[in-house]
């Protein structure tokens, strides 16, 4: 939206109460996004809310954002807002005069609580328990803050309360959206990346003047306009992925726009920045072919947690785990070790490293099981029985200066100068340093990786080709396209894979036909480059698995039949929101498991409140199959398979690979829940594809059994 376009909301701005923007201006936000699958015009429609608030009432900006977002707060603050099912069912019941029984009937016949909650309002009988007052955007946010930090006693009576209030307010699709925030699922499209877009635009697009805001200056011809566009994106996106909270970004904006951001939201101790990721590749030679002619360290590639450890100057430790949460209270034997590891001169940092379960007496590495066992939160120093060992593999921050810039190579010599071995609680991850003339060296260095119980190796560009520290101008300068060889065999089109093409991520070589950007070494946050290789054990060894959603069952036959069996799962598109069924499991679960997922999906026992379970399919659930119960999304599973299958019952990936069929997969095993996981970064299906490509071309392919028949 080049020009400032009010009239969108234009008849709502009218009636803003005290100055205050309405809740409806954000729920008719929500309307128009979800009324389209173009990401463009849900860009245009978020840029054209967050001018018309930047204009009008920047105050409720950065609530509108977190309620866009479908968050409280960023992911290491409380963010769940501990509300069952039963109390959103009980509430509606109270605000709506509904009866339990009509409202489970509209459960079965809807199967989201959103459109529940907007019919049995509509079909009110009159019942107005206080006279609605008109919701505002800050005060429904500030009321979903209180209701996350309710706790202790009578919190439940007191967490319904808050919702019966804002049931009573909430009036037209403010009810349905309301509901949909308070279950934590609010079903608008990949707002979360949309909205880093959407910010940047917006305020590209809004100048600070004096008092207020008017529009800027930018660019008219199309080109230039883009080139603006581009950066002023990759500047909020970098911003991000180094400070990912609202809290701290919108304000810096609305105190300067663009320009200001780089200065004022830098990395912070005690902010965790978003981990920098590596390509998977095939095998060794793969790798080999990837990094020629560049020097990489080979890792081992540890089976545990991945932890961000922070420590200030007055010795405050934090430990954040891959997902930016924080896990300070896991791990109290780190929290003690930290001020044994920091050498002379050490003040304050932030480390990376695999925290890995292991024998104390041996030293051996213990399974990621075993890491498993160890209580969440709030664990007891003397009452550990589960010993760990953090093998640490980066140094992010020193003493007040960001890392990130600089080489590996340097990187690693500081952490290893400025830090201290202990052994069996804190040492460097094993490595070798080599190029990819060392065939032998790096086939038995992979060998004695798995020997050792880990995953495999990641592989590191060492150095910057050019120099070893760069500045912006430079790093761009290196980042000039480089010749190299295109690695044979890959897939084509649609083959390539997403993962490396992930927000920012360079393109593979094959897709710039033999061209690609040159490898830097330095630390980038949330990429997905190919500075960073994961070679992973052989693919007969099963070490491809996949994260899938379980959205529906079946009911159990003869020993399962008080449980649900099987489990149908799906792939999540992070580009429609939908889920696209891609198998059903039936084995790897242990009956105690079986039980569990009863009493997870039926969280209250009376069947009317419970609304994790339905009779009908959710709108975004894509399958042909009719299951006896379909579920809220709210898990990720890994799953284990024999191998992946062109599939007539299936869509998952339809498209991708051929464009009759889908594809799922041959005896899928449950393996575990992803409890670190959310259901956004459950497995996509371009991620089916790429693995259906890469065993193609391994030449593993299995008779195309019918898959459902195939499980037995
Ligand atoms: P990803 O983290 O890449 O999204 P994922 O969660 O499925 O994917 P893997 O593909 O198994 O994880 O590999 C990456 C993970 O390996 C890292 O996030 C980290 O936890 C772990 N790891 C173990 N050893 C190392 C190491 N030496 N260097 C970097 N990461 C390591």
């Amino acid at each position: 939206p080049l020009q400032f376009d009010p009239d969108i909301y234009g008849s709502l701005v009218a009636k803003w109460p005290n100055g205050k923007a309405p809740y409806g201006l954000l729920t008719r936000a929500f309307v128009l996004v979800n009324s389209t699958r173009s990401r463009i015009r849900i860009v245009d429609t978020l840029a054209n809310l967050i001018r018309t608030l930047i204009r009008l009432d920047p105050d409720s900006l950065l609530d509108a954002v977190w309620l866009t977002t479908n968050d409280i707060g960023p992911s290491y603050e409380t963010n769940e807002l501990g509300l069952g099912g039963s109390i959103i069912s009980k509430a509606l019941t109270k605000t709506s005069g509904i009866t339990p029984a009509a409202l489970k009937k509209l459960y079965n016949k809807h199967g989201d609580p959103g459109d529940v909650a907007f019919e049995a309002k509509v079909k009110q009988i009159v019942l107005m328990l206080k006279k609605p007052t008109p919701l505002t955007i800050k005060n429904v946010y500030a009321t979903i803050t209180k209701i996350a930090l309710t706790s202790g006693k009578g919190s439940q009576e007191s967490k319904q309360r808050h919702v019966e209030r804002l049931l009573v307010d909430a009036k037209g699709e403010e009810i349905r959206y309301l509901t949909r925030t308070l279950i934590q699922h609010l079903r608008i499209g990949a707002v979360k990346t949309t909205m880093l877009i959407a910010l940047s635009r917006a305020f590209l697009l809004s100048a600070p003047d004096g008092a207020g805001w008017k529009c800027s200056e930018i660019p008219q011809d199309k080109e230039g306009r883009q080139e603006a566009f581009s950066k002023a994106e990759e500047i909020l996106k970098q911003c991000f992925a180094r400070r990912p909270n609202y809290n701290d970004i919108v304000p810096a904006l609305l105190r300067g726009g663009i320009g200001v951001l780089q200065a004022e939201c830098g990395m912070a101790i005690h902010v965790p920045l978003k981990p920098m990721l590596g390509s998977i590749t095939r095998d060794l030679e793969d790798m080999m072919v990837k990094l020629q002619g560049r020097a990489f360290s080979c890792e081992f590639k540890y089976d545990g947690q991945r932890a961000q450890i922070h420590c200030d100057s007055d010795g405050k430790v934090s430990i954040f785990s891959r997902h930016l949460e924080l896990m300070t209270s896991k791990y109290p034997d780190l929290v003690e070790l930290v001020p044994k590891i920091r050498g002379d001169g050490v003040e304050s940092f932030i480390m990376e490293g695999e925290v890995v379960a292991i024998d104390s007496q041996t030293g051996n590495i213990q399974p990621f099981q075993t890491l498993a066992g160890r209580e969440k939160k709030n664990v007891e120093f003397r009452s550990i029985s589960v010993h760990v060992c953090l093998f640490a593999f980066d140094l992010m921050y020193l003493n007040g200066e960001e890392l990130l810039s600089k080489p590996f190579r340097e990187r690693r010599e500081l952490m290893k100068s400025m830090f201290i071995e202990i052994p069996r609680r804190f040492i460097w991850v094993k490595s070798l340093d080599a190029t990819s003339a060392d065939v032998d060296l790096v086939r038995g260095f992979f060998r004695s990786s798995l020997e050792a119980r880990c995953e495999g190796i990641m592989v590191k560009v060492l150095d910057n080709k050019a120099s070893q520290t760069l500045s912006p101008e430079e790093k761009e300068e290196s980042m000039e396209e480089e010749r190299v060889p295109v690695s044979k065999g890959k897939g084509k089109g649609k083959g390539k894979s997403k993962e490396n093409e992930k927000e920012g991520g360079e393109k593979s070589e094959r897709e710039k036909g033999g061209w690609r950007k040159a490898l830097l070494a330095t630390y980038e946050p949330d990429k997905r480059l190919e500075s960073w290789l994961k070679v992973k054990k052989d693919y007969d060894s099963s070490a491809d698995t996949l994260d899938l959603v379980p959205i529906a069952a079946w009911h159990g036959n003869g020993r399962k039949s008080k449980w649900w069996s099987p489990i149908l799962l799906a792939v999540r598109n992070p580009d429609t929101g939908t889920f696209e069924a891609v198998c059903k499991c039936m084995s790897g679960f242990t009956d105690k498991y079986y039980a569990e997922m009863k009493e997870f999906y039926n969280d209250d026992e009376s069947e009317e409140n419970n609304i994790n379970t339905s009779k009908s399919k959710k709108a975004y659930y894509e399958t042909s199959l009719s299951p006896a119960v379909w579920f809220e999304p709210k898990e990720v599973w890994e799953i284990a398979f024999a191998d992946i299958t062109l599939s007539p019952t299936y869509s998952a990936a339809m498209g991708l690979v051929s464009e009759e069929r889908g594809l799922s997969l041959r005896f899928p095993r449950f393996l575990r829940k992803r409890s670190d996981k959310s259901i956004e970064e459950a497995s996509t299906p371009q991620f089916l594809a790429d693995l259906y490509f890469k065993q193609e071309q391994g030449g593993k392919k299995k008779a195309d059994i019918p898959e459902d028949e195939a499980e037995g």
